[in-house]
């Protein structure tokens, strides 16, 4: 029996991708051969990757300025990826500090370059996002990093960092196709895929076109974004069945509807469970109302002796994986585009239960 897993990644998968790569497992397309087993630079296979990139630009609406790369070492080689590919020995660059995921960035960050934090939301212990406007680029700035979505401390960013011509560079690991978004604002996107793209082992970069060809001569070639941009992503084998299930989910992403359908759902679904959580009297949201994330929902219970039995309970009911993380305990809901509003309405059903019981 298939749970609802509110897993923060990897994550929940859309039940009919998951069908049909596992009817297409060993026989893929009339090869007789599974998608794992054939060559990366078959024509059929690169049909695959041309076709991913294709309806990714199309849910997206990439502007034809910009690379889309399928690359590996995850979100976190990009926070070395990143400095060495788009900035000098020395230069200047400014981060936002709002959680865990941009610490980690920060940290790598200053093993190649002057790091400016230009916001920190250190005094809400990571609750809020700094408001737009009271915080400034740096004079001299090569780059702006930011985290939209923290996927640990569930805050997310409600409005897009105005950089002027200073590149923006975001890691969207767990908000990429959640909703619309004007990747023209952006320099840099980037997006681990186990949380809304796909299998783990995968990492999308999606970079303005004039931003290539800067690399530090020690950047890894696999990490060039011009070399990868030039190589069609193949400068050697690439996570094949990670791209061909993006691709899948891309299909799927377009068959729902695309990124306002899908938006607008996990807009409903996000404000379902907070106003819930809002209206209990038993069940707080540690986020600041302006700065809670659609993706990742973060919550307590007044006697934090009940959070074991709340988890194993709700495991009992088919609602998995809702321990917080490790760092900030508590609970958190995971509720990205595969999980359906009604995994949503199960889990409500359930909390209510459970606070029922124990309040
Ligand atoms: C999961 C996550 C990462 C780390 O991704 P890896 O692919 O494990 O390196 C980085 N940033 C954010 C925002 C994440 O959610």
């Amino acid at each position: 029996m298939r749970v609802f897993n509110f897993a923060a990644g990897p994550a929940t998968l859309p039940l009919p991708v998951l069908e049909q790569a596992s009817r297409e497992m060993t026989d893929w397309q009339g090869s007789g051969m599974s998608v794992m087993e054939i060559s990366h630079r078959s024509k059929a296979f690169v049909a695959v990757v041309e076709q991913a990139e294709q309806d990714l630009r199309e849910l997206m609406r990439i502007p034809s300025n910009y690379k889309v790369l399928f690359l590996q070492g995850g979100a976190t080689g990009q926070f070395t990826a990143i400095p060495l590919n788009l900035s000098a020995p020395g230069a200047v660059v400014d981060y936002l500090n709002t959680g865990t995921w941009s610490q980690k960035a920060i940290t790598e960050a200053r093993r190649y370059c002057t790091v400016n934090v230009v916001a920190d939301e250190a005094a809400s212990r990571y609750s809020t996002v700094p408001a737009a406007g009271s915080w400034t680029v740096s004079p001299g700035a090569t780059y702006v990093h930011y985290t939209p979505n923290e996927t640990i401390g569930g805050v997310e960013f409600n409005y897009v960092p105005d950089t002027g011509s200073v590149p923006l560079v975001a890691d969207m690991s767990s908000t990429i196709l959640s909703r619309p978004i004007d990747v023209s604002r952006f320099g840099l996107i980037y997006a681990g895929a186990q949380k809304n793209i796909g299998p783990s082992g995968l990492v999308l970069v999606i970079v303005r076109e004039d931003l290539l060809g800067r690399a530090r001569p020690q950047t890894p070639p696999i990490w060039d974004y011009a070399v990868m941009a030039r190589e069609g992503s193949m400068l050697n084998t690439p996570p094949t069945f990670g791209i061909y299930i993006a691709g899948l989910i891309f299909e799927w992403l377009k068959r729902e509807g695309g990124l306002e359908v899908i938006g607008e759902r996990n807009r409903r679904k996000a404000a379902l469970l907070y106003d819930f959580i809002d209206a209990s009297g038993y069940y707080r949201s540690p986020v600041a109302r302006n700065a809670r994330s659609w993706m990742n929902v973060p919550f307590t219970i007044p006697d934090p002796a009940l959070e074991k039995m709340f988890c194993s309970e709700a495991l009992a009911a088919g609602l998995a994986n809702l321990e917080g993380h490790r760092l900030v305990g508590g609970m958190r809901a995971s509720i990205y585009n595969a999980m359906p509003l009604q995994g949503v309405e199960a889990l409500i059903a359930f909390m209510r239960d459970f606070q029922q019981r124990h309040r």
